[in-house]
């Protein structure tokens, strides 16, 4: 299923929602709406320069909810991984195991979605 212009407005308002609602505004933000091979959307964090650029692909794969409702949850999901940008950084820098940390990162966001589900 392809997503819109539209639906990347929504993207990113809820994104933003997501980051006021977590005080996540210490991280400076951009937004792109491209073609991502095997990810509905994705978080990518530069670190040094405390920049994150949320990404919604021009494909999703919308499972067993409506297109809206799995972009307000792809959103929500990659702002979760902001909120754990820090721990992750101080995990991989100590040695961790990057595909270990990740799973562990995900069964945190998934109860947190959970729990935050409107
Ligand atoms: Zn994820």
């Amino acid at each position: 299923m392809y997503t819109t212009q539209k639906d990347f407005e929504l993207f990113k308002k809820e994104a933003n929602k997501w980051i006021d609602r977590l005080s996540l505004r210490d991280w400076e933000y951009s937004f792109e709406h491209k073609d991502l091979s095997k990810n509905d959307a994705t978080c990518k964090s530069y670190f040094e320069g405390k920049i994150i650029v949320l990404s919604l692909g021009k494909a999703i794969n919308k499972e067993n909810r409506t297109k809206r409702e799995h972009i307000k949850y792809l959103a929500m999901h990659e702002v979760l991984h902001v909120l754990l940008e820090n721990l992750y950084h101080q995990a991989i820098d100590r040695g961790f195991c990057h595909g270990d940390y990740l799973a562990e990162e995900h069964c945190v966001i998934h109860r947190l979605q959970k729990a935050f589900k409107e």
